[in-house]
């Protein structure tokens, strides 16, 4: 009997391994097919300066409608996509569409000359020795200066291929291109890593902005992170910032640059082209109230 219900749980199990493995490759595919027809699309975060509450960039996430799953979050295609390799795909179409439509935000706008296009990178495209020849000639078809482009990476991305990263980094660097750690304070990085390496900006973790206010320790962790990246004239920028009390506490740490849905959710193509005209139009928009009102 107990050789029996241990037989059945095995069989249980093993059909739901397989069923998890089929899942998994279904999913596989569909993103296959999914990158071919049409399935993919970009939505687009505001990243703002406090100084003058000028908008500075956009942050290009990618979106995924499946015909019959409806949307699927990144937090599950992306970490997918990465395992089967397809992140390589997936990677080079988010930064060519990205640049496309920053080209065209430029094309009828005269207000997109000064945003920036953020797009985030995979540890696994890191390791291809092609990325930096990718990047270049996708700045080059839409005939965009380097400088508008800035390239997220994360600390991990880094520690994973170290030395050829590193180079591959270099590389772009000199080419013109901008580098920000992502979901800084989350990886291992070290301090003389961080100073070797030719970045321009840090994001700070949306975790450590949200617990801001009911932890003080996270508020001293923003804190200095916020003094390390001005002792080493780094930008900083304050992910997640979703109150006026988060923004208050960022304003008196001095945090240069913030993103987050208290400001705009990532937002679809026209309506950020609408907000780049908004802004030029006015001078400073929206964020000044938001600014204001807190
Ligand atoms: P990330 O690069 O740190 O992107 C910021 C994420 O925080 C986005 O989630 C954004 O919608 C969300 N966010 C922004 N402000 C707020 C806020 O105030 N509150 C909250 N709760 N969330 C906020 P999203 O779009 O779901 O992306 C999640 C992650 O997926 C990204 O984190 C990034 O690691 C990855 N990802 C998205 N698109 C791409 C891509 O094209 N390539 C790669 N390699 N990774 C991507
Ligand atoms: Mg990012
Ligand atoms: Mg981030
Ligand atoms: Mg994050």
């Amino acid at each position: 009997r107990a050789k029996e219900a241990g037989r059945n749980r095995f069989k249980v199990f093993t059909e739901r391994m397989l069923e998890t493995a089929v899942d998994q490759l279904t999913l596989e595919n569909d993103m296959r097919r999914g990158l071919k027809s049409n399935e993919f699309h970009l939505a687009y975060q505001p990243i703002l300066n406090l100084d003058n509450s000028d908008l500075i960039g956009f942050e290009a996430l990618a979106r995924w409608s499946h015909p019959r799953r409806g949307n699927i979050p990144p937090s599950e295609f992306i970490p997918m996509a990465e395992e089967s390799g397809l992140i390589i795909q997936l990677g080079e179409w988010v930064l060519r569409k990205a640049l496309e439509t920053l080209a065209q935000w430029r094309e009828k706008s005269p207000g997109a000359e000064n945003v920036y296009m953020s797009v985030n990178l995979s540890s696994k495209q890191f390791t291809r020795l092609e990325l930096d020849k990718m990047v270049v000639k996708a700045l080059k078809d839409h005939d965009l200066p380097p400088s508008c482009l800035q390239l997220e990476i994360t600390e991990s991305a880094i520690m994973d291929n170290t030395e050829s990263a590193i180079r591959s980094l270099h590389r772009l660097r000199k080419a013109g291109i901008h580098f920000s750690i992502d979901d800084f304070g989350t990886g291992y990085s070290s301090l003389s890593q961080l100073q070797q390496l030719p970045v321009d900006t840090l994001k700070v973790d949306r975790a450590f902005i949200s617990r801001m206010k009911t932890d003080p320790e996270n508020m001293e962790i923003v804190r200095a992170v916020i003094a390390l990246a001005h002792s080493l004239e780094l930008n900083v920028i304050a992910e997640g910032v979703e109150d006026p009390d988060q923004l208050c506490s960022l304003m008196d740490l001095n945090c240069q640059c913030v993103q987050g849905f208290f400001f705009h959710e990532p937002m679809t193509n026209t309506k950020a082209l609408e907000l780049i005209e908004r802004r030029s139009n006015k001078g400073s928009g929206t964020s000044k109230n938001k600014l204001e009102q807190a």
